[in-house]
Order: C-alpha cells, then sequence, then structure tokens
C-alpha cells in the first residue's frame, strides 16, 4: 500500500465534511494535481467529541461513495501509541507513530548497542549530496543521539509490529511523528533517525519531525521563515540520502504537522519539493469546524446565535478549554471582546473576524483560536448542533472549498 506523492491530511471533527472536503481536492485534480485526501482524527479529538474511530472511517466512505471517488484515500489514526492503538486498528489504514515522549528516554543497553553499531559507520563528517558543508558528527553528537532517539526508535518498532499483528495481513501506511516536543531535530538527527528506522525494520512512508519555529493551531507560522525553509531543503535532501543508504520505502518523505494555516511558509515548502522533485503530506488541523462556524454565522437566525453562544460560553471556560492545548495556541486574553460587547455582531462581522484572511481590518487570530478549541462545547450541544450544520450545510460547504482550495491548496501547490 503506498501513498502517493502528494497527499493531504483534513480534519473533520463532526463528520460532516467530508463531501465538501474531497470536492476542494477534486478542484486541485481538475488542474492536474494529484493529491490523495487522508482523513486524520486523533484520540485527543475523539475523546472530546465523544467519537469513534470507525466514525471517520464511515464518514469518509460515504462521502467517496457519493462523490464517485475514485482515486486512493486513507483514514490516520494520527498520534497513536501503544495505550489508545487498538480503538483505530479495524477503522484506519494510516498509523502515526508518536514517539515524541519516548526522546531522551533511557534504553537498554542491547538496544543502544544495535542502533549505534549501524550509527557509528557515519561518525566523523557527514556529507549529504546537495548540501555544502558537511555536517560534523563527533562524539558528543553520537552520545547525544544514544541518549535522546534510541528510546522512540524502538518504542515506534513496538508500536508497528503490534499494528502489524493485529491487522492480520491486512496492508496500511505507517507514520512516524516526533513533532510534538520543543526542540527541533536538526537534518543530521533526522538522518541517523532514519537509520534507526529502517534498521528496526520499520517501513515509514512519512516522517513527522519538529521544524524550527511554531506550528500553533489555526494560524500562521511564526519563527525565521528563511531557516525554516534552509532546514527543510536540507531535510528534503538527508531523507533522499537515506533512501538511497538504508531499507526504506523509495516513496519516503516527509510529514508537515501543519496545525493549518501556515501560510507564509507553504510557497517556499512548495518551491523546495518541486526543486528537489520530492512529494510531501501536509497534516491539517480541524480547522473544517471554523469554517462550520463561518457558515453558521452568515446563515443568521438561530446558527449566528450559536456562534455567538459557543463564544460566550468559550469565553468563560476558556481556561479548561485551552488546557489540552496549552503548547500549540498563543492567544492574547486582552484582544478577546468580552462577550458582552459582541451581541450585536452581524453574521459578516463573526464571519471576517474567524475567517483566516490576516489582512481584514476585522480579523482576530484570538477568537479564531478560543473558536477552535471550543469545539468541545458544540459537542456537548449534541443533536442541536448536528442539524444546524445539515440545515445550512450549502453555505458551510462555500466556506469548507474556499479554504481548503483558495486559502490552502493553491498557496502551496502554486496552482495557477
Ligand atoms: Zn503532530
Amino acid at each position: 500500500m503506498e501513498l502517493g506523492k502528494y497527499s493531504f491530511g483534513i480534519g473533520d471533527r463532526f463528520g460532516n465534511q467530508a463531501p465538501a472536503q474531497l470536492k476542494a481536492i477534486n478542484k486541485a485534480w481538475e488542474k492536474g494535481l494529484e493529491i490523495t485526501p487522508v482523513w486524520n482524527k486523533s484520540h485527543r479529538e475523539h475523546t472530546i467529541v465523544k467519537t469513534h474511530p470507525g466514525d471517520t472511517r464511515k464518514a469518509a466512505d460515504e462521502a467517496v461513495q457519493k462523490s464517485g471517488w475514485t482515486s486512493p484515500y486513507f483514514i490516520d489514526a494520527d498520534h497513536i501509541n501503544l495505550s489508545n492503538v487498538d480503538l483505530f486498528i479495524e477503522s484506519s489504514d494510516f498509523f502515526t507513530l508518536d514517539v515524541a515522549d519516548f526522546i531522551g528516554k533511557p534504553a537498554s543497553y542491547v538496544d543502544q548497542e544495535r542502533l549505534m553499531n549501524v550509527w557509528k559507520n557515519y561518525e566523523g563528517k557527514l556529507k549529504v549530496p546537495g548540501i555544502s558543508e558537511p555536517f560534523r558528527v563527533n562524539q558528543d553528537f553520537m552520545n547525544d543521539l544514544a541518549v535522546k532517539y534510541v528510546s522512540p526508535i524502538v518504542e515506534a518498532k513496538k508500536i508497528y509490529r503490534h499494528i502489524l499483528e493485529k491487522k492480520k495481513g491486512q496492508e496500511f501506511i505507517t507514520e512516524v511523528s516526533m513533532d510534538e516536543v520543543d526542540i527541533p531535530q536538526t537534518p543530521p538527527e533526522l538522518f541517523f533517525i532514519l537509520a534507526g528506522l529502517a534498521t528496526e525494520g520499520i517501513p515509514a512512508q512519512t516522517i513527522a519531525p519538529k521544524f524550527s519555529g511554531r506550528f500553533n493551531k489555526g494560524v500562521d507560522y511564526v519563527g525565521d521563515v528563511d531557516l525554516f525553509a534552509r532546514e527543510f531543503e536540507q531535510d528534503l535532501l538527508v531523507i533522499d540520502l537515506a533512501i538511497k543508504t538504508f531499507d526504506l520505502p523509495s516513496n519516503l518523505k516527509l510529514s508537515v504537522h501543519s496545525g493549518s494555516d501556515k501560510f507564509s511558509i507553504y510557497p517556499y515548502i512548495g518551491k523546495l519539493i518541486r526543486k528537489q522533485n520530492k512529494g510531501i503530506h501536509v497534516k491539517t488541523a480541524g480547522t473544517s469546524w471554523l469554517e462550520e462556524l463561518i457558515g453558521l454565522a452568515l446563515a443568521g437566525g438561530n446558527a449566528l446565535k450559536a456562534v455567538r453562544d459557543i463564544y460566550t460560553t468559550g469565553f468563560s471556560r476558556s481556561s479548561e478549554l485551552m488546557g489540552p492545548y496549552a503548547s500549540v495556541i498563543n492567544i492574547n486574553p486582552e484582544e478577546l471582546p468580552d462577550p458582552s460587547r459582541v451581541t450585536n455582531w452581524t453574521g459578516e462581522q463573526w464571519a471576517n473576524a474567524i475567517r483566516h484572511v490576516p489582512e481584514h481590518p476585522e480579523y482576530n487570530p484570538n477568537i479564531r483560536q478560543l473558536l477552535h478549541v471550543s469545539y468541545k462545547i458544540a459537542a456537548e450541544m449534541g443533536k442541536d448542533y448536528l442539524s444546524l450544520l445539515k440545515q445550512h450545510s450549502e453555505v458551510i460547504e462555500t466556506q469548507i472549498i474556499e479554504n481548503l482550495y483558495d486559502r490552502h491548496l493553491v498557496r502551496l501547490f502554486d496552482i495557477q
């Protein structure tokens, strides 16, 4: 089972937007860009919305059938570990093994020895074709590797083998992620991590390192764009060398856990993968939910009232809602209007505040981020929220397509 060159991870918290998301991806196909849709939903999201991984499968299958989509698509068990992977075995055919928590954890002597035996072949200078300066791989670097990366690589093997056994011969795609940490993995570290994955027999088709800079949910990249671009290109070249050197799938590519909306780095990612003739997987967060809110606000009446109510409740419960996302959001509480000040806002005003168009004078990234984590409140509204989605599906669909196609795919793939 092979993941295509270009793939895009889409989220759908309430399981209603798969048809609209497919339409957006289909627009790119019409322009000659073959992008594989991958629906990703993490255990955290399922827990908060009270859905089951099987629901994601069902929504995707239904959308695919209705739209007549005949190309591959996948269901990603996003950020799973040994404690929750079993819930995803049946419905997923793409598994993101999250081993970030194991970075720096002690590893057994046997595991260390096995990996060091491979790694020490590259001690000294690591010359990567396409990168002018060789990386210095001295004793300190090697010791650091042993301390930090043996444990996560061995854990990835455990999870991979567990899935392999439970899948009983059914094929699946493997991604390994280490992105949810503070310290980025450098390009030479990535080379050794890939060497380790190959040694342990993990056929990763995508790898999600932590890149430099901040990838907050639903808002733009924060960091040095030039530094990111340099690091990203070096990662592409490192992967190229790793594929040629080790037993890794030839379609192995980077997975960018973008947290959605990294508009300022999209053009660089696009340019560099074209320059190096590489594939890419870009995972987005469940921001389709924000497009639902924009659509509901524009629909007016009860739907607009629901958006206002969600904001009001979200405002009063902000610390509870922000808690699980503390490291990936950046909200300035002083920029959040008191709910009493927004009671008269029109649907347009709400839409302008939430919609990610930074140059719009009414755009408010603080409102946007608070609402992004307030999906728990919509989940608590249960059927009332879902019936609003059904009632206003047309205006919501327009928002979803515009967001996914015009703001994401067009920028990333430079679609004219
Ligand atoms: Zn991630």
